[in-house]
């Protein structure tokens, strides 16, 4: 596993492969990243991970702050996992030298689900994105379902840029069904409770859609259930159609999207 610090050792070591899996991340690694890893290699002969917290993608500073970093016990996992031939650990200019401004700009009909409750968030990603496409040029970027508005947007504006294809790979969730996530580092025991008896109700919410008559009317009502038993702040809870983010109004090729808060960390989830 070669670790690459800057954009120089970066374009000498990968010029030689034209087949390169890459799998972007903000580190603090688990088993989620590490299944985008081993999707990466089996689809591709080479496999980069980048580790970079892209400080233009928070919409809020203490979010920035809080976001949990540990890049020692990161390149360790990666290292065990045997499966990762490079990792990318770029600076800040590495990737925005250029100080080209974003020009990154979201259609009205994105500005839904986390684009509309985290303003400039998804800009934020977008740009990122297109830079390290642009400088690890890969054959696929391998990303998963769990951010789906991330993933849904990203193919669909890198994918008319540039060559590579965006792989889609299934959310991994821990022993109770909570999706796995680097903000889960910042959950204490009771938060994951919570935040597993959430995703057996949202089971429960999604098997009942298709007995409603009014979805958004039995959407709202549930929206308030959950947030008076758990007392958390929920941003959205809609069923929406899974190729376009349309409002959806059955759950053939529907999922059911939530962004809710557990101790001042936000979560988001989706099936
Ligand atoms: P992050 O480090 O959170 O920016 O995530 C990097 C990549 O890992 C993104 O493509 C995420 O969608 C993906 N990812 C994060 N958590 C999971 C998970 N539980 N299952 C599958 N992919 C995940």
């Amino acid at each position: 596993m070669k670790i690459l610090i800057n954009n120089l050792s970066l374009f000498e070591t990968l010029r030689p492969f034209n087949d390169l899996g890459f799998v972007p991340t903000m580190g603090a690694i688990h088993k989620g990243h590490l299944s985008l890893i081993n999707k990466s290699n089996q689809l591709c002969k080479k496999t980069i991970v980048s580790i970079f917290v892209n400080p233009k993608q928070f919409n809020h500073k203490r979010d920035l702050e809080s976001y949990p970093r540990n890049i020692k016990k990161d390149l360790k996992t990666l290292k065990k996992n045997k499966k990762v031939d490079f990792v990318y650990l770029p600076k800040f200019n590495d990737i925005y030298k250029d100080k080209n401004k974003s020009k990154v700009k979201l259609h009205k009909k994105d500005k839904i689900l986390c684009a509309k409750f985290r303003k400039g968030h998804f800009e934020g990603v977008l740009d990122v994105m297109d830079k390290l496409t642009k400088i690890v040029k890969p054959k696929k970027i391998f990303m998963g379902e769990k951010d789906f508005q991330q993933l849904y947007l990203v193919k669909k504006v890198l994918e008319r840029k540039y060559k590579s294809k965006v792989i889609a790979c299934k959310t991994i969730r821990d022993k109770n069904n909570v999706a796995l996530s680097s903000r889960n580092f910042l959950l204490n025991k009771n938060n994951l409770n919570v935040a597993a008896n959430i995703y057996k109700k949202l089971i429960i919410i999604k098997k009942n859609i298709n007995k409603k008559k009014n979805i958004l009317d039995y959407l709202k009502s549930q929206k308030k259930e959950l947030r008076n038993n758990y007392k958390i702040k929920i941003d959205y809870l809609e069923l929406r159609n899974e190729n376009n983010l349309k409002i959806s109004s059955k759950k053939k090729n529907s999922r059911l999207f939530i962004a809710y808060y557990l101790n001042n960390v936000r979560l988001i989830d989706n099936l």
